[in-house]
């Protein structure tokens, strides 16, 4: 996952750029990066690290034009380190060229793998540099012909900003797997995966860019082409579920009130005796308020996060991961002694931390500790974008309900199902077709839209999660034994 910002026709571009990077954060925290562009020449600060930490008044100053992109990353392809940082910035026969992507191309590896054989040199290990090769190698045409001939060629999950020859260029892959929103503030155009950033800068929200749509913004308007042949949208149903910011919409949907309703539907189909519903912050806050609203169980804040911590998925490794469980969340004893608690996350991935938030609340005195989920399980990686972990590590893709259970150590869990999931990203019942078809759920489903060749689909294998039946849930779990 990643976010990424573009304005272009503004004094302030690269102000703005920071702007929006910072109120799309969550997307990525490993690195940052703005590039901008002055009467055709670019200028460009990446850095590892958060937006707010990594740019300052001086870094943004030496970044002049009225044209800016910006990206915040965390890794699904390549690895984290600094030469993978986004905007990335070419020089090639046409000049300069800066560009940004969110998703992930499928068959990235098989192409750059010919390329070398051609004799390019890459510079990254990201998949996002092949569109830049790709893309040289095309003699002719003007840069918006160019640049879609080298789209064609790739699969996968691309949301993209380029920004070249005085153009600044959107493009959403015809699944439309990402998210990527236009909108305006005063005379210029602005591009972003959220349209919470929007909200931040005080753009109007225009518009989703539509799957297969390409808009180009190089005047006073912006232009839309539809160069792709059309194909059945497959928007990630896990922008709904996790990624995307409570207060975005997506596809003009608002993602709270998806929450919530998920959090509704998941009260109807697993209902638990219990005293108090509790949230595991943040993202399980709005499915909480929605299973306390349709349970009338009250709700109450039993697990404080603290805000000091980035995101513990979301860095690489494991070792950073598992400690920052216990540093991002504490259990208010005040509230969990004594009482029966169901308590709501919205997705369980390897186990591990709810494993965790388990064990605090049973050391916490919680009398019993119901587990929902405001998802179906997750079985299967995601290839457009998502960093899940390998299919071994998914602890739903090899064992029952009944043994995640007594992994985690809580009374009863219950998942909310695929139909419950889908139907409750509609405020109404589904508009025509069959509901679901417009999203790729392939993480719950394993029915991936673009095949996945071999080569992407090898990633180191992982070590299996491992089941403890019998073990004693209460203490903390021993750090090496944290593999999962
Ligand atoms: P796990 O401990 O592996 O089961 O992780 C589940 C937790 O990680 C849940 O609380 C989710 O909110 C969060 N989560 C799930 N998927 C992701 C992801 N792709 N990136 C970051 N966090 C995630």
């Amino acid at each position: 996952m990643c976010g990424i910002f573009g304005i272009y026709g503004h004094d302030e571009a690269a102000n703005i750029a920071y702007l929006g990077l910072h109120a799309l954060q969550h997307r990525g925290q490993e690195s940052a990066g703005i590039a901008t562009s002055e009467g055709g020449r670019l200028h460009r600060h990446v850095a590892m690290g958060l937006v707010s930490e990594r740019f300052g008044k001086e870094t943004l100053a030496e970044l002049p034009g009225r044209a800016a992109i910006g990206h915040v990353r965390y890794s699904t392809s390549g690895s984290s380190e600094l030469r993978n940082a986004q905007p990335f910035v070419f020089e090639y026969s046409h000049g300069g060229l800066a560009i940004c992507h969110n998703g992930n191309l499928v068959n990235a590896t098989e192409i750059r793998a010919r390329l070398e054989r051609q004799g390019s040199i890459f510079q990254t290990s990201s998949d996002t540099e092949v569109i830049v090769h790709l893309l040289a190698q095309i003699r002719e045409g003007d840069l918006l012909d160019r640049f879609t001939a080298a789209l064609r060629q790739v699969t996968g999950a691309y949301s993209l900003l380029l920004l070249s020859e005085g153009r600044l260029i959107a493009a959403r892959d015809p699944h439309g797997f990402r998210p990527l929103v236009l909108g305006r503030l005063r005379d210029s155009y602005v591009f972003a995966s959220e349209t919470s950033c929007f909200d931040l800068i005080e753009a109007e929200f225009i518009r989703e860019i539509e799957p297969g749509e390409v808009v180009v913004a190089d005047g006073v308007a912006v232009r839309s082409f539809r160069p792709f042949e059309p194909v059945k949208p497959r928007f990630c149903v896990f922008e709904h579920v996790y990624f995307a910011r409570p207060d975005s919409l997506l596809n003009g949907r608002s993602v709270y009130r998806a929450r919530e309703r998920m959090g509704r539907r998941l009260a109807i189909e697993h209902p638990a005796e219990a005293d108090v519903v509790l949230p595991v912050p943040d993202s399980g806050v709005p499915a909480a308020i929605g299973y306390s609203q349709q349970s009338g169980i009250p709700l109450e804040m039993g697990l404080i996060r603290s805000h000091y911590v980035g995101r513990t998925f979301i860095e690489p490794q494991d070792s950073i991961r598992h400690f920052g469980v216990r540093l991002k969340l504490s259990p208010v004893r005040s509230v969990v002694d004594g009482k029966r608690i169901a308590v709501i996350d919205d997705s369980l991935v390897r186990g591990t931390t709810s494993r965790k938030i388990v064990t605090m609340l049973r050391g916490a005195g919680a009398a019993e500790v119901h587990l929902r989920i405001s998802a179906p399980p997750t079985t299967n990686p995601c290839y457009y974008g998502i960093d899940t972990p390998t299919r071994e590590e998914l602890i739903a893709s090899s064992h029952s309900a009944d043994e995640i259970r007594s992994y985690i150590g809580c009374d009863t869990l219950g998942y909310l199902s695929h139909d419950g999931m889908i139907a409750a990203t509609h405020p109404s019942p589904v508009e025509g077709g069959e509901p679901g078809a417009g999203y790729c759920s392939a993480c719950f489903t394993g029915a991936y839209p673009v095949p996945i060749p071999n080569a992407d689909r090898e990633r180191a294998p992982r070590p299996a999660p491992q089941i403890h039946p019998a073990a004693d849930p209460s203490p903390l779990v021993p750090l090496r034994r944290l593999k999962h």
